[in-house]
């Protein structure tokens, strides 16, 4: 059980802090009792007996004074009947509140004591715990680490002074056992100067590990495939035969991914833009770069509709310049893949894009030079990892991974630190906003005007269910359903259907006919989430949209607003709304700027939408929130900079208290 808690030596149990306290060094007046707020209370016990109405139950009475309170005890020992024996003094904590008899506490923790006996004199520490593990045994071997090895500071003083930092050893002392006049809402809600000194070195440690990590992947060689602006270089005649010049944002990140790939260390960098912004063709030139080199590129998506709509994109290009493109996916055929595969392995092939299928081990790249990954919060670690390491074998891949849910800057700062970010802050020209409303269910009807509206003049439109199955649990709208009944309510307009449960043929036929304005109004569940691209796709309606997150919500709606159309997003929703689904709402109706509904995304959520599998394993931060303490993690990254490079013996036992036993994420 402690394993499972990460607790292995004395610094786990250090570092293991509480989670509230419980204040027994008072003791209150049954009539002083507030409802709702536990507390320490002591009385004479007058009689006591078993009922067993509404259930089996012992209930004790005791006298705090004039003051009668019921004590309940609904699992209960038959020994504890006679310990709480009339003429006995409790003293007992708990929640007190009004029964229907008079003022009863339920199961409160009862001590048998003398009067006078002396109270606690610290603040009783809750810990984090697992389920049959009692609090008592953790406070126990808490309180044992705490007194067996000796607690240092590892900051120098002089930083500690000038970050106005209080000292490591008083901090954890303090937040195990506060004094009873601590202020318990600056323990609970951290601002308290101790927990400040704790995240603070939390912090740190996390800055000290991503640095190392960055530094490991720069002590790996790649191939250097430099910068040469010739005319009739691969990526610039690639430039050429695009029907677009490139915004502004989108050369600036082409010119910072061509620096990193002319450098013999392995590229690690996080391309980052909202939907729509044209992260794709950046990732081409650097595919073109490395082909132009002799190296093979990888292209790696993480659905079929993604990857195909990338190949089917890119294989033209290419393919005019000459350029071999290989095709690799799960649902290809047995011989297709074979073939593929033996493309791959020769070489012939200079580009392949995929699925999950391209880090497969039957596959071997000839020369992999570049790994693009596209979503790539949609992999995991492992994932990317095994399609680096299908670069030659003294030699790694560059990695270029795109993303377009932004990255908060908070996180880039933190869990992002070891990538190199590049940012497209710009969408290309002639696109229109999008317009958001939300329409309750209740009036799901007068969309249907709307949609044929726009369909009449020649538009596309998406209706966007969350299930495709009939779950009576969340009695959501089946994709099925709906588009049988709006083909019933729509009979003129051709109602498409595109699901995640579909064979790839089939969702790629369905695809393509929407492409082609065959179809006028697609049903699909959230598969079209990421990457599809139909610019004359302006309306998107999305049913229960209370119950999705906001990066999904803002996502979906980047599907619509690609041509130079007007383009509206109908957020339908059940009433009555929730407090998080309604301020999710009122905040993707408000704004389209992917930066701030991510900021606020990871406000209402917290960063695990974003870390994907980076948050596998240990959390890194278990006490510092990056929004909240958004000043503090600045201090920190300059802290680490500061130590890594004038004293880095204390970095490192800064990082080796911090990590101890978790060092596995490290590797992430
Ligand atoms: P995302 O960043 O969401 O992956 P895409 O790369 O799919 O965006 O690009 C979205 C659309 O914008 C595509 O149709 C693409 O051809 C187009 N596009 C990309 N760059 C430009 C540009 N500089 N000018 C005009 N259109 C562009
Ligand atoms: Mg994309």
């Amino acid at each position: 059980m402690l394993d499972k808690l990460g607790l292995r030596n004395d610094w786990d149990f250090i570092l293991h802090l509480p989670l509230r306290y419980e204040d027994e060094t008072r003791i209150t007046k049954v009539s002083d009792c507030r409802e709702g707020v536990a507390a320490q209370i002591e009385a004479n016990i007058i009689h006591n007996e078993i009922v067993l109405k509404p259930r089996r139950q012992l209930v004790v009475q005791a006298k705090d004074g004039d003051e009668l309170i019921y004590l309940r005890f609904l699992n209960f020992y038959g020994s504890q009947q006679k310990q709480l024996a009339p003429g006995g003094r409790v003293r007992c904590f708990g929640e007190v509140r009004q029964g229907f008899f008079g003022a009863e506490m339920v199961h409160p923790r009862v001590k048998i004591i003398v009067e006078g006996a002396a109270v606690d004199d610290s603040l009783t520490p809750v810990y984090p715990s697992t389920a049959g593990f009692a609090q008592s045994a953790l406070r126990k071997l808490i309180t044992r680490s705490l007194s067996r090895i000796r607690i240092d500071d590892v900051l120098p003083v002089e930083m500690r002074e000038r970050l106005r930092l209080s000292e490591f050893a008083k901090s954890v002392r303090y937040l195990h056992q506060p004094p009873p006049d601590a202020s318990q809402q600056a323990l609970s809600d951290r601002t308290h100067p101790a927990w400040r000194r704790i995240k603070f070195d939390e912090l740190l440690a996390q800055q000290i590990a991503m640095r190392r990590a960055r530094r490991a992947v720069q002590a790996l060689h790649a191939p250097a495939l430099g910068n040469s602006m010739a005319e009739d270089s691969l990526s610039a005649s690639f430039l050429k035969a695009l029907p677009f010049a490139l915004t502004g944002a989108q050369a600036r990140v082409w010119t910072e991914i061509s620096s990193d790939m002319s450098r013999s260390q392995p590229m690690q960098r996080l391309l980052q833009g909202d939907v729509g912004c044209g992260k794709t063709v950046v990732a081409a030139l650097a595919a073109a770069r490395a082909i132009q080199h002799g190296y093979q590129a990888a292209f790696m998506a993480p659905t079929e509709i993604l990857a195909e709509q990338h190949y089917r994109k890119l294989s033209t290009l290419f393919s005019q310049l000459g350029v071999k493109v290989a095709w690799l996916t799960g649902s290809l055929k047995a011989k297709e893949k074979r073939e593929a595969v033996a493309l791959i392995a020769s070489g012939e092939a200079q580009l392949a894009i995929g699925t999950h299928a391209l880090f497969q081990t039957a596959v071997q790249f000839a020369n992999l030079g570049l790994a693009i990954i596209d979503e790539q919060h949609r992999f995991g670690v492992n994932q990317r990892l095994a399609l680096r390491s299908k670069a030659a074998p003294d030699s790694e891949a560059h990695q270029l991974m795109m993303s377009a849910t932004p990255i908060p800057r908070t996180l880039s700062m933190s869990y992002f630190a070891d990538l190199d970010v590049s940012i497209i802050d710009e969408l290309p020209p002639g696109r229109t906003p999008i317009t958001t409303r939300l329409v309750p269910n209740a009036r799901r009807g007068e969309l249907l005007d709307r949609v044929e509206i726009a369909v009449s003049k020649g538009a596309q439109a998406y209706w966007v269910c969350p299930l495709i199955e009939e779950s009576e649990t969340l009695q959501l709208a089946t994709a099925v359903e709906t588009q049988e009944s709006l083909q019933l309510s729509l009979p003129n307009l051709k109602v498409g259907l595109v699901h995640g449960r579909m064979k790839s043929e089939q969702k790629n036929a369905v695809m393509s006919a929407f492409l082609a304005n065959e179809i006028n109004l697609l049903v699909a569940t959230t598969v079209i989430e990421i990457g599809v691209d139909v610019p004359n796709a302006s309306l998107m309606v999305i049913e229960h949209s209370e119950r999705m997150g906001l990066a999904q919500l803002h996502q979906l709606r980047g599907r619509v607003g690609r041509g130079s159309a007007q383009s509206s997003c109908v957020l339908l929703y059940e009433a009555p709304l929730g407090q998080v689904a309604r301020e999710r709402l009122k905040i993707i109706s408000e704004t389209t700027d992917g930066f701030e509904i991510a900021r606020q995304d990871l406000r209402i959520r917290g960063p695990g939408e974003y870390l994907g599998a980076r948050q596998s394993g240990a959390p890194m931060l278990r006490f510092a929130d990056i929004e909240a303490d958004a000043a503090l993690l600045e201090l920190a990254r300059d802290a680490c900079v500061e130590l890594e490079t004038n004293a880095p013996e204390i970095a490192e036992a800064h990082l080796q208290r911090w990590l101890g036993s978790r060092e596995n994420y490290l590797k992430a």
